[in-house]
């Protein structure tokens, strides 16, 4: 028997370290990047150069970071500049800071993350250490538990939950798994099917669902009218998904952005 569920998908396994590392990566990498933390420059290694974080010119002058315009980004608080996603931060260099190909920094910029906020569906128990979660969940699991008894939310923070990947609502895992097609995340690789697992390990190999390409279009959408300095609306956002996803204004088309949680959630994710 596979008691352990993934809280992401319909996907089951026969152990907790299994299960742990599915979830980990295929759906919540744990893992961020904050933009330039350790100050503008950085010393090249081989040269002992002082060169820019951003574009790598040696001896960058004031007037070169302001172009790119760093102090601007410090100004703003640490979780409008950390990014739950590698392509996140790698959109913001762009936007922001005009930086077409990445940083060579980005990797020094990275951390793990241990402490995020999360919950339980079953007993409604909360989290602030992943470990700790996943201990609690497990043992439900190992007492018969099953994702259909799951009540609301993942408890994650609306910047966290806007990374996540390859999933569905945690109250849709129930009745989808009792399907018969259900949505798996390690099913939709389009590898050798029978490398199993193993071939999705390989993060961003899966294709994005409609939803999440809705997300990621508005993402960049947001971000782009905010490094140009137009205000974004409830009704901007709207109207940009229903093009997005219909090619039309018609308000008659409903898209999750018109659902006012969803909404919220996407605002206070996008720091709005
Ligand atoms: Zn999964
Ligand atoms: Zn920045
Ligand atoms: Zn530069
Ligand atoms: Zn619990």
């Amino acid at each position: 028997t596979r008691p352990y569920q993934c809280t992401f998908c319909t996907d089951v396994f026969k152990s907790k370290h299994d299960w742990v590392r599915h979830e980990k990566s295929l759906h919540l990498s744990l893992e961020s990047w904050t933009c330039a933390p350790f100050g503008p420059t950085y010393t090249d290694a081989s040269s002992s150069l002082s060169r820019c974080v951003f574009c790598n010119s040696e001896h960058p002058s004031e007037a070169h970071l302001r172009n790119h315009r760093f102090w601007e980004c410090q100004e703003k608080p640490c979780a409008l500049r950390t990014f739950y996603r590698k392509d996140h931060l790698v959109q913001h260099l762009r936007l922001m800071h005009g930086v077409e190909k990445g940083s060579s920094q980005v990797e020094a910029w990275r951390s793990e993350v241990t402490h995020i906020n999360s919950r339980c569906g079953f007993c409604m128990e909360v989290f602030t250490r992943w470990t700790d979660r996943n201990d609690h969940l497990a043992a439900h699991f190992r007492q018969g538990l099953l994702m259909k008894d799951w009540k609301g939310c993942r408890g994650l923070d609306p910047a966290v939950a806007l990374a996540v990947e390859n999933a569905m609502p945690p109250y849709l895992i129930g009745a989808e798994s009792a399907g018969l097609d259900p949505f798996s995340a390690s099913k939709r690789c389009n590898n050798d099917p029978s490398l199993g697992d193993a071939c999705c390990l390989q993060r961003g190999e899966t294709q994005p669902t409609p939803f999440e390409q809705l997300t990621e279009h508005l993402i960049r959408f947001v971000r782009e009218n905010q490094a140009t300095g137009v205000a974004v609306t409830d009704g901007s956002i709207q109207q940009e998904a229903r093009s997005f996803v219909y090619g039309d204004a018609d308000p008659w088309n409903q898209t999750a952005a018109d659902n006012p949680d969803w909404l919220q959630l996407f605002k206070d994710g996008m720091g709005l």
